[in-house]
């Protein structure tokens, strides 16, 4: 039945196979130690109990609404669609530029006919120009920086295609985005200056140096199109993302945690004495790289999938989904393939990165800026009212309902990934008004003391129990929480059993 036979998977199926072998108790104890202490949360523990593999426990008493846990994502990355949307720094994911920047791009963008809610417009935009599609890039230059040139750098990827669906004046959307204009009050929602890519990719920007400089270091000097891009060919990259675009964004965030793998490999390698390399070292030194990774749940994406509703044919669906990743990997390892780390390129590898994302990520959503500030114009009182919508009110007009749209995306956060399920948690994953970047909030649903286990539910906790039991099918284990155990009984002794 198997039709896709990744070539790496055969020759080098017994390192695949140690990757991809559960670390031990042991070790997953000591990584935890490490990352817990070097990001000094001294409030948790992961742990294993031996029912369910690995777990976070509490190492002090939490009240209702405390912070449990802050956790820095491993990997990252904003949704296709949401690009248009909100400009987010490519590494912490907080708004940049300002809000005049972010208003005046997606009306800009929005004019040009790409709308987050149409996916025909998307793949048009893609097909037409695969580099000025998402509007992430908004010169042609990439060595020039866009926020700062003048009107006539930012026109230079307008020309032919506007259709001015907006109704205002594309005058007034550049002068928003070069800033050359001013809204009333921005002034009161400051937002750290865009930094584009130092690799000179124009598709990326940054809140800060100190986020350029560690997407670099962590997957982007791999991943960067532009000219000091550390890639094998910036054009099967341009492929690779392309098909990723069009098919499933995961693809690229299995692309970034291959490429920090391959980065971290490196810098072991270069801090290693060169009379020490060998077959056996370099080896070490690749599981050591990929330990990160290594410790996340894992099952291949095609046997972990939720089934479409309009599925019939299971096995079709599921070799399908295992053809496109083989086809995505595929172009992944014409950009940055090396044989020194050929077992980083097997469909397994791959399959089993997508599938822990699947198992284990979590929604990466960033309040906008935007919103906030049109709610203090309307919150102003009069005359400012007045006159600050005199000019405000035509943009929000032109936005829509869509003024508010926060940034959206997937991340893997190894700390809270090690959580377990209950239907009844202690503790939610919660945004608060100041949580303003990428980081996953943990918030204490109610007191818990020291020494419980930490728990956050995977699926919607309102849903009944045989609903709640389908859905965490595809997590591949059947619930045995209290209220899980209690509602099973309700139903036992109501003459029912699910
Ligand atoms: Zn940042
Ligand atoms: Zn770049
Ligand atoms: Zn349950």
């Amino acid at each position: 039945m198997d039709t896709v036979i990744c070539p790496i998977d055969v020759k080098c199926g017994d390192q695949v196979s140690a990757l991809l072998r559960p670390p031990s108790s042991q070790q997953v104890q000591d990584y935890f130690d490490e990352l817990l202490s070097t990001r000094q949360c001294h409030g948790l523990k992961v742990g294993h109990n031996g029912v369910h593999g690995k777990g976070v426990y509490a190492g002090m008493d939490f009240e209702e609404g405390e912070i449990v846990l802050r956790d820095q994502m491993l990997v990252g990355v904003q949704h296709l669609s949401n690009k248009i949307d909100c400009l987010v720094c490519g590494f912490c994911f907080q708004f940049i530029g300002s809000i005049e920047l972010q208003i005046g791009r997606k009306l800009y963008l929005q004019s040009l006919g790409v709308s987050s809610t149409s996916d025909e417009c998307m793949k048009g935009m893609m097909a037409h120009n695969s580099k000025a599609c998402y509007g992430t890039s908004l010169s042609s230059n990439a060595d020039a920086d866009p926020y700062k040139a003048n009107g006539g750098d930012f026109g230079a990827c307008s020309s032919g295609s506007s259709s001015d669906t907006v109704g205002l004046p594309k005058e007034l959307l550049e002068s928003l985005m070069n800033g050359r204009l001013t809204l009333p009050h921005s002034d009161k929602f400051p937002l750290p200056e865009a930094i584009s890519c130092p690799g000179g990719c124009g598709e990326v920007y940054y809140c800060s140096m100190l986020c350029s400089e560690a997407d670099w270091a962590s997957s982007h000097s791999l991943l960067c199109t532009g000219k000091r891009s550390e890639s094998l060919s910036k054009d099967a990259l341009l492929r690779f993302t392309q098909h990723a675009n069009e098919t499933n964004d995961i693809f690229l965030l299995a692309a970034k945690a291959i490429a920090f793998t391959i980065l971290r490999y490196k810098k072991l390698k270069a801090a290693c004495p060169k009379e020490t390399h060998n077959g056996s070292v370099a080896w070490g030194l690749l599981l050591e790289a990929w330990k990160p990774i290594h410790m996340g749940y894992k099952k291949t994406w095609w046997d972990c999938i939720s089934l479409p509703d309009d599925v019939s044919d299971e096995t079709a669906f599921r070799m399908e989904v295992k053809e496109l990743a083989f086809t995505s990997l595929q172009l992944l390892k014409e950009a940055i393939y090396d044989k020194e780390y050929e077992p980083l390129f097997s469909l397994e590898i791959y399959g089993n990165i997508i599938g822990m994302f699947e198992l284990n990520n979590l929604d990466l959503v960033v309040a906008s800026p935007v919103e906030d500030y049109f709610l203090y114009i309307d919150d102003l009182p009069n005359p400012e009212k007045n006159q600050a919508e005199r000019i405000t009110q035509p943009l929000l007009d032109a936005l829509g309902d869509e003024y508010s749209a926060c940034c959206q995306g997937t991340g893997f956060y190894p700390i809270q990934s090690c959580m377990n399920h209950s239907c009844c948690p202690n503790s939610r994953a919660f945004k608060r008004d100041e949580d303003r970047d990428g980081q996953a909030t943990i918030l204490a649903a109610r007191a818990i003391s020291k020494g419980e286990e930490i728990t956050i539910s995977y699926i919607e906790e309102e849903l009944p129990l045989a609903e709640r039991w389908a859905s965490l099918a595809d997590y591949g284990f059947t619930c045995r929480c209290s209220r899980c155990l209690e509602e099973g009984e309700e139903e036992e002794g109501g003459g029912e059993t699910p």
